[in-house]
Order: C-alpha cells, then structure tokens, then sequence
C-alpha cells in the first residue's frame, strides 16, 4: 500500500530548513520534468549543477543498472573496479595523481583543507595551521567547511566554531596577501563563486594566491565542486585559467545525479594521508564509480565541451535580449552553463520572487543569494529546450515586473 502524498506533507514531516517549490516533480527526461498533475517544467536548475547530462539519462541509467545487477557496496575493506576506472580517469584528466572519493562536495572539501592542515603539521610544525578563505565563498555544511565558508549566516549559530580561519576579499589580491602568511596551512576559494553570486575570478587574483601559496608553502585548493566537469566548458575551471592548485575538489555534476565527491591531489601532498588518517564508508562504491565514469566519458569530449561554450551564447544573447526590453538586470556574467543575472538596486532582494514567477511559468531554475537568478541546466540541454525555457522566463519577468507595479 502506497501513501498519498501532497507537498503539505513536507511541512509536517520534513525538519524545516528548505523551503521547496510548491510543487513536486514526479519524472524528467532530458531537461523537462513533470510533476503530480502532468504540468511540464524546463529545468536550468539542474538539481543545482548536478544533472549535467539531464534526467534520466539512457548511458547513465544503463551504467547504473549494470553495476546494481552485480553488487553494491563493500566498504573499504576491498577496493573495486568501477572505482579504480574513474580514478584513472581523472587522473588523465587532470593534474593530479592521486583520487580520495567521498559523497558530496562538503566531504571532499573536508578531507582537503585536514590535509593541508597535516601537510603543513607534518613538514612545519604545529603553528602553521591557518587557513584562508574568502567573503561570501561556500565550501559545505559541515562545521569544518561552513566556518570556511564565508557567509556568517550560515555558521554563526553554530559556534564555537573551529578556530585560525580568516577571510579575504574575492578577486581582491592585496586583502588576501595580508592575510596569508608563514603560519598559513591553506588558501580555499573557488575559481568562480557559485552561491556567492555566480563571479567568475579574475585570472591576475588566482595567478596571484599561486604565488603566495607558493612562498609560504600553503596549499592552494580549488573548491570545483560547482564549476568542476565541464561546467564552465572546460573539464575543470582550472583549465580555462591556465593556474594549477595543489588540491581541487569536485562533486556535484561528477555523478549527474548520484552522490559522489572527490579529491584530486598530487603525490607530493596526498603521501602525508596514510592509512587510518582519513576514511567514510560508502566514499568509493561501486554504484557512484560506474555511473561517474560514464559521466566522465561523456563530458570530457570536445563535442560536449564545446557545445557547452555554444549554448552559453545562446543563453547571453536571448538573456540580453530579455532585458533590453525590461531593464530588469545590470550584469548578464558567468562562464560557460553557470550564468547569473544581476537585479538592478531597484529590484535588490527580489530574486526568489522571480524563481516563484518562473516556476508559475514552467521553468525551473536557481537563485544565488537574494540579488542574483542563476542559470545551471544540463550541459546537453537542447536548442529548443533552451528556447521555450527562456521564452517561459521572459513570462516569468513580465509577471514579476506587473507584480512590482501593481
Ligand atoms: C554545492 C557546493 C558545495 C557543497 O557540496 P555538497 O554536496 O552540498 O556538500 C561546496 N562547494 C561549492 C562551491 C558548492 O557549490
């Protein structure tokens, strides 16, 4: 016997920290998802940049379905094939040489930052444990990664919080060089801001904490769990801005849809992390290795990387277009399928009215913080899904704006 359920439910059963939409999607496909009364949505939420190869996808449902007909799961006791592919993958893939996969992007941003601070322990001695983050960045939810994390809000109620983390400016070099020093373990920050409002960092910045991390021996990681597997249009961020970190963590679209998180690290760092120092107990499974590496095959093509610069144009131009006519943004910014609009000051704060409007549409899509909408759909997403959701969003505008005036 199955329960009838209705999203009032949610409210009476579900701890109160999210606010979903009034309604509740039952099935996708591609980017198009329908809820309980057959009303269709196109989705530029991705699952917050997570269906990077949309819903339901017929590859990763096939790579899912073959790995669930053999076995599961068998800690860490025993390592597995799936899981030893896609480690090789992104060790191909990218800089480093060594992979440690968790569940999310928080649990990979945790092993990261415990190993600068045993990196640096080991190699330096106890004093140098500081680590340096940046206004308005997000690492996570565990206390670890939202004390690094830097919106106040989010952490502050729940001090004592762990103590030598600081904060800089973003894309503010000489804030971040006052901060770092010889008792620096870490610098964490994200090659573009995601929740903090979709800022794409300016490369002099980045090149910049390269050079300090190099001088005081402090390992810089790159938090990609958002603009990681080809969000931007190439693999990893790091790759469109020429600038190597020592760590770089990445989740989200790493699984379309299945949670997995990694960090990817060089020998040089990843030899302080021996056994016993770290560990989870589904980090690594053979369900989230198979379908990953699928993803992994599917995304890091030049089909699929170029064609994610290819429908940024097609999102910037019709988004410019949008607001020629309604003057509602001041900045259309992002790179690749991470795209933000900036509310004009007179429409600040107003940006979850808009998602409302849109989802009234039929549109799914994201804000970040409350002056910015953002854009983070399929990295596949077509032509015409792209059209008739934007079409959707220049009704959710208008019904914004007539809102506004009424
Ligand atoms: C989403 C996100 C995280 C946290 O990932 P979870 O899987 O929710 O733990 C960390 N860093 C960035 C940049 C993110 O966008």
């Amino acid at each position: 016997m199955s329960q009838s359920i209705t999203r009032q439910n949610f409210d009476e059963w579900m701890m109160p920290v999210y606010a979903p939409a009034s309604f509740i999607p039952v099935r996708g496909e591609g980017s198009t998802l329908w809820d309980q009364q057959g009303k269709d949505y196109i989705d530029f939420a991705g699952g917050i940049a997570v269906n990077a190869l949309g819903h339901a996808n017929p590859d990763l449902r096939k790579a899912l379905e073959e790995q669930a007909a053999k076995f599961w799961h068998t800690g860490n006791g025993y390592t597995n094939e799936p899981i030893l592919r896609l480690a090789k993958q992104l060790i191909d893939a990218t800089f480093a040489d060594k992979v440690f996969f968790c569940n999310s992007g928080a649990e990979a941003n945790e092993v990261a930052l415990k190993l600068a601070r045993k990196y640096a322990h080991d190699n330096f001695g106890p004093n140098k444990s500081g680590i340096v983050a940046f206004k308005n960045a997000f690492h996570g939810r565990t206390l670890f990664t939202v004390s690094a994390g830097g919106q106040p809000a989010y952490s502050q109620d729940f001090a004592p919080l762990p103590p030598q983390i600081s904060h800089a400016i973003y894309n503010d070099l000489q804030s971040a060089s006052e901060l770092i020093n010889e008792n620096t373990c870490a610098v964490i920050v994200e090659p573009m801001q995601g929740e903090g409002g979709v800022v794409p960092a300016d490369p002099t910045f980045l090149q910049g904490l390269r050079e300090l991390c190099d001088r005081h021996n402090a390992v810089l990681i790159f938090d990609e769990v958002q603009t990681g597997v080809g969000r931007t249009g190439e693999l990893y961020a790091y790759m469109h801005y020429g600038i190597t970190p020592d760590v770089l963590s990445t989740a989200k679209a790493l699984g379309g849809g299945f949670p997995i998180g990694a960090m990817l690290t060089t020998d040089k760092f990843s030899k302080v992390m021996v056994v016993g120092t770290h560990g989870t107990t589904y980090g690594g499974n053979p369900l989230a290795g198979a379908v990953a590496g699928r993803v992994m095959e599917i995304i890091n093509t030049p089909e699929v990387l170029n064609g994610v610069k290819q429908r940024h144009a097609w999102f910037v131009e019709r988004l410019n277009k949008i607001n020629q006519k309604h003057q509602l943004f001041s900045e259309v910014r992002g790179l690749g399928l991470l795209i933000g609009c900036v509310l004009q000051p007179e429409y600040s704060g107003k940006a979850k009215l808009i998602l409302q409007a849109a989802a009234q549409e039929g549109l799914m899509m994201l804000i970040a913080g409350a002056n910015v909408v953002r854009f983070a759909p399929a990295l596949i997403v077509s032509e015409a899904e792209v059209q008739k959701g934007l079409d959707r969003f220049e009704r959710a505008c208008e019904r914004f704006l007539a809102g506004e005036q009424s």
